[in-house]
């Protein structure tokens, strides 16, 4: 342990790793463990000047290489990130105690595909064109270039770090941007590692840059002056604050936040698989996933059943060293959110929950000890106004709610500040149809969650964010059109 301890996280800033400060860095924890596994090497206002400079100074020749030759070099990229993927999967692992499991078929699975899917759409991207009809038979033509912002600042959390950085680093770069990543101070290996492979694959120095550190090398970013847009994912009170810092500038922002989402059961779901579901969407990485359901209206004819059944499967997770394959529920990612879930449990009890599996802290072995464990936990007895019912808790946890009727369903389901997504489990194709776009939300699922197209859109409403990404939504994004119209 004293010999990993010495590893360096660096940073990455115009094509170069910066030799580490002996005088600014911090631990890196792995949340299995409660143990160092690295040193990381803090960026401050002068390298966060560097990055965006050598952004500014290579994006020109970047915007204009030609779109092949840019995809072609995502899609190496990809291929790269395949050839190393069992790196990828052990700097995941460390910096966040998931299950082996999870980072290989979730997490570092989905970094390749984000660049090939984003490699295609710009590929295939077509430009928008009108005939305007002047009058006396004349006419004119309108259609509109669409050209990169310039820096884009990257700032991502660490719940599916590699999954939500490539997310964005994919389409800013297929567009012609430069990139200055922020990934978050949990996690910041697999964005140092994606540094070495873009490095690999030819990407010119200056055009993908990464700095370390915690949310002030965060706000550094954007309030510089040389940035051009900034697309953040992560907590609503952050995103706000992002806001503020982006405001006296006016750039561009896209905002992909929290969520306090909703499942919704009716009577008439096939019930082994909307319990199957339910457990995913509600204890996949140990909740730790902004699409994660915390809240369940069940259809009260059928209460009781989904109430044991999920209960029998929260008991039947593993918890366990991540690299395990037996393990199937990991860490919460650091001892300060372990407090910030279990304060939730205090008010979850003092609201009257009743806990029907979990709410402490449990056993997990010697070896395990010092790290962020936590009970899967799921309660019933709690209403719409409960805290533990309206804000974002971020763990394993889901509260059970009965409801009569459908549209009893909606009006619960939509009662929230949030609106990110939501799951509709029935057997009724109309109905399957109505209630999910009822959902104020951005993504909608029936019968399944986090089931992906990446050409899809993606984002929230409400407190759950601003703008939407994902195939023609990240076009749009990551690009500025000017419209030019010729008179014929
Ligand atoms: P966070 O808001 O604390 O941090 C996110 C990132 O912002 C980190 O890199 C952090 O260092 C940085 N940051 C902090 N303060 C900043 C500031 N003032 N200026 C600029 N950057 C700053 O979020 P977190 O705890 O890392 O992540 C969990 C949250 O992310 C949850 O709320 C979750 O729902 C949300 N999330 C949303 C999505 C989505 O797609 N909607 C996806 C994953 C996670």
């Amino acid at each position: 342990m004293a010999e990993t301890a010495r590893v360096w996280v660096r940073n990455f800033v115009d094509g170069v790793f910066i030799e580490p400060d002996e005088n600014a860095w911090y631990d890196n924890i792995d949340p299995a463990t409660g143990a160092s596994v690295g040193r990381v090497h803090t960026a401050d206002a002068t390298l966060v000047d560097r990055a965006v400079t050598a952004g500014r100074r290579a994006v020109t020749a970047w915007a204009n290489t030609p779109v092949a030759e840019r995809t072609a070099l995502l899609r190496r990229a990809a291929d790269r990130i395949e050839e190393r993927f069992d790196e990828f999967v052990a700097a995941e692992i460390g910096d966040t105690g998931k299950p082996i499991t999870q980072a290989r078929t979730l997490d570092v699975r989905r970094a390749p595909q984000n660049f090939r899917s984003f490699a295609d759409t710009v590929a295939a991207a077509g430009q928008e064109s009108f005939i305007t009809e002047i009058g006396d038979g004349r006419r004119a033509l309108n259609y509109a270039v669409r050209k990169p912002l310039g820096v884009v600042a990257i700032i991502v959390p660490w719940n599916l770090p590699l999954l939500l950085l490539t997310w964005k680093v994919a389409p800013a770069l297929a567009c012609g941007n430069a990139v200055v990543v922020k990934p978050s101070e949990e996690t910041p290996s697999t964005a140092t590692l994606l540094a070495e492979v873009l490095a690999e694959v030819g990407l010119p120095p200056g055009v993908f840059n990464v700095v370390h550190g915690r949310g002030e090398v965060g706000e550094l970013l954007t309030r510089h002056p040389g940035v051009a847009g900034v697309t953040f994912t992560g907590s609503s009170a952050t995103g706000s604050r992002v806001m503020g810092a982006v405001a006296p500038r006016v750039r561009a922002v896209s905002f992909e936040l929290g969520g306090k989402n909703a499942a919704v059961v009716f009577d008439d779901a096939d019930l082994e698989e909307t319990l199957n579901g339910l457990t995913r969407s509600i204890f996949t990485n140990t909740g730790q996933v902004c699409l994660c359901t915390e809240r369940v209206y069940v259809q009260r004819g059928i209460f009781d059943a989904v109430a044991a059944g999920l209960t029998k499967r929260a008991l039947g997770l593993t918890l366990g060293r991540p690299i395990d394959e037996a393990t199937t529920t990991g860490p919460l990612i650091s001892a300060a959110h372990r407090e910030k879930v279990l304060r939730y449990f205090d008010l979850a009890q003092d609201a009257g929950a009743e806990v029907l599996v979990g709410g402490g802290v449990p056993e997990v072995g010697a070896e395990l000890d010092g790290g962020s464990w936590i009970e899967p936990t799921l309660w019933t007895g709690l209403t719409n106004d409960a805290a533990a019912v309206r804000e974002e808790i971020f763990g394993p946890v889901a509260a059970l709610i009965p409801f009569d009727d459908e549209n009893e369903a909606i009006a619960l389901a939509n009662d929230t500040d949030y609106g990110l997504a939501a799951s509709v489990w029935t057997n009724d194709l109309r109905r399957g149809h109505r209630v999910a776009q009822a959902m104020d939300v951005g993504m909608s699922w029936v019968n399944t969650w986090f089931l992906r197209d990446l050409r899809s859109p993606f984002g929230g409403m409400g407190l759950s964010g601003l703008g939407r990404e994902g195939g023609a939504s990240s076009l749009h994004f990551y690009t500025e059109p000017t419209n030019v119209c010729v008179q014929l």
